[in-house]
């Protein structure tokens, strides 16, 4: 089965660090200039609950799940 995709828009984000406190498996901060950072593009299993959180709680925007492209049919 294909995992879903996350995607960070680093233009969007304004260095909340929400993301990074709710899936600090998943994101982390640029400790330069504290906008997010993408650790995973394909989260593992154990972490998407945690990912997708942080997609809701991000004031911004920033953080999109694209949907697992479909198994080959
Ligand atoms: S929660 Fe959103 S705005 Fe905040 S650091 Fe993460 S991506 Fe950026």
């Amino acid at each position: 089965m294909s995992t879903p995709r996350l995607s960070a828009d680093r233009e969007s984000c304004i260095g909340a660090g929400m993301c990074a406190m709710t899936a600090p498996d998943v994101f982390d901060q640029d400790p330069d200039d504290g906008l997010v950072l993408l650790l995973h593009t394909e989260p593992p299993a154990a972490h998407l609950a945690a990912a997708r959180m942080a997609v809701g709680v991000c004031p911004s925007g920033a953080i999109t799940f694209h949907a697992p492209e479909p198994d080959h049919a």
